[in-house]
């Protein structure tokens, strides 16, 4: 009989919710998970994870080599059986907040066993998996971060019977890690249903079920109230640009939404920044301008068939001198002066060019908010609330053109008259 090698494996959340379900993050001992079963695949080895979220495993059978190691959680703890990403449909509608559940996780490990020792050597997840990392920081221990994918936040209502959501809107976190955006969704009423990490890693907090205020009082293309509406997705983002894993991860999960919620069509994708926030009542402009922000490339989700699209191919730069009344053939130019109204734009021969009501008209059937009361009437003056409109179309639709998260960018020239066509035409096909 060998004599017993202890290989120990230590299960953490680094992501933890203590119990005033406040986050903690990046701390080694924040989270144990306890009760979690930890298994070398094929070998017949499992133990449990005891309260500290340490499981021993004697490998003293084992010889030197690559091995799987899977990890699964207690039932209670379970999000379901499957490492698939976490999509529609997933979590529940009754879990206290903070309760956290996770999936399955499967690493691959390599094991050095001689002279009656076991040395961990690099561990990564198997297929790619985003819901764990492995670290080696002491002899025959292996530390596991394993990422939750459920964390239950505070509810709102039921959606109501029959009605599905029609919008997916993106949001940044404005933060590095998800910890400091889970205080506020854990601890306030408003969450989203999704929070991307930077690594790609998605964290479900609301079901689909559940109205997740995220969009606060809000108004888009003749409806108030965008979080009935909508299923929202948090990125975290400080500032900076995404990350690759960030896009793949919006990318699929948009997608899966997508199957699951068929009244969502591409044009259906939305970021915060173009919503109405607050009833922006005596003109005051309430606007999430950096809500993804500057740093997020919608063309990687264009490229891929989803969101609008101010596609070139629509409609030929020549085309604009035909609309807006003309005034970009007669001042190429001209950018629209800042409340000025119809009445005192005019023409050699003193008629009007009538644009501000022509933009305000092709704003509208895009969406967005063109006055502070009802949302659509024209009020031929490019006043405050065009201005926002027009702010919120250049940061979505003319990447690279606005250079500030915090400051409006209302400029109406001749490139933005142009991508508002195309994106026009993107529209009803
Ligand atoms: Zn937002």
């Amino acid at each position: 009989m060998a004599k017993p090698i202890k290989l120990t494996v230590a299960l953490r959340a680094l992501f933890a919710v203590n119990n005033s379900s406040r986050a903690r993050w990046g701390s080694r001992d924040a989270h144990p998970v306890v009760n979690a079963t930890v298994e070398i695949e094929g070998h017949g080895l499992r133990a449990t994870t005891n309260k500290f979220g340490y499981a021993d495993l004697d490998v003293s059978s084992l010889s030197s080599g690559d091995y799987v190691l899977a990890l699964t959680p207690e039932a209670g703890n379970l999000l379901r059986n499957s490492s698939e990403p976490v999509g529609a449909g997933d979590g529940n509608t009754t879990d206290k907040a903070g309760t956290c559940r996770y999936r399955p996780l499967r690493l691959n490990v390599s094991l050095t066993i001689s002279g009656g020792g076991v040395r961990p050597g690099a561990a990564s997840p198997c297929d790619g998996a985003t819901h764990g990392a492995a670290f080696v920081e002491k002899p025959a221990e292996l530390l596991i971060d394993w990422k939750p994918d459920w964390v239950a936040c505070r509810r709102g209502r039921i959606r109501p019977a029959g009605v599905s959501p029609t919008i997916i809107l993106l949001h940044r976190t404005a933060g590095p890690t998800p910890g400091s955006a889970l205080d506020t969704f854990l601890t306030s009423d408003i969450a989203s249903h999704y929070l991307v990490d930077v690594d790609g890693h998605v964290i479900k907090l609301v079901h689909e079920d559940i109205i997740a205020y995220h969009a606060g009082e809000s108004w888009w293309a003749g409806q108030s109230g965008v979080g009935k509406l909508s299923v929202g997705i948090e990125i975290v983002n400080e500032g900076g640009d995404f990350t690759q894993a960030q896009y793949d991860a919006v990318i699929g999960l948009v997608r899966e939404l997508q199957r699951n919620y068929p009244d969502i069509t591409r044009h259906g994708i939305l970021g915060h920044s173009e919503v109405r926030v607050a009833a922006e009542k005596n003109l005051k402009l309430e606007h999430r301008p950096g809500c993804p922000g500057i740093h997020f490339d919608w063309r990687r989700l264009e490229d891929e068939g989803l969101g609008s699209k101010a596609d070139p191919s629509l409609f030929d730069e020549s085309q604009i001198d035909e609309e807006y009344g003309g005034c970009f053939k007669d001042k190429p130019e001209a950018r629209l002066p800042s409340f000025i109204k119809d009445g005192q734009l005019l023409r050699k021969d003193k008629t009007p060019y009538n644009v501000i009501a022509a933009l305000q008209a092709d704003l509208s059937l895009l969406g967005y908010s063109i006055n502070a009361v009802d949302g659509m009437k024209r009020t031929g003056e490019y006043d405050a609330a065009t201005q926002a409109a027009v702010d919120r179309f250049r940061r979505r639709y003319m990447p690279g053109v606005v250079r500030s998260n915090e400051l409006m960018d209302s400029i109406f020239d001749r490139a933005t008259a142009i991508a508002l066509k195309r994106a026009l035409l993107d529209r009803s096909r």
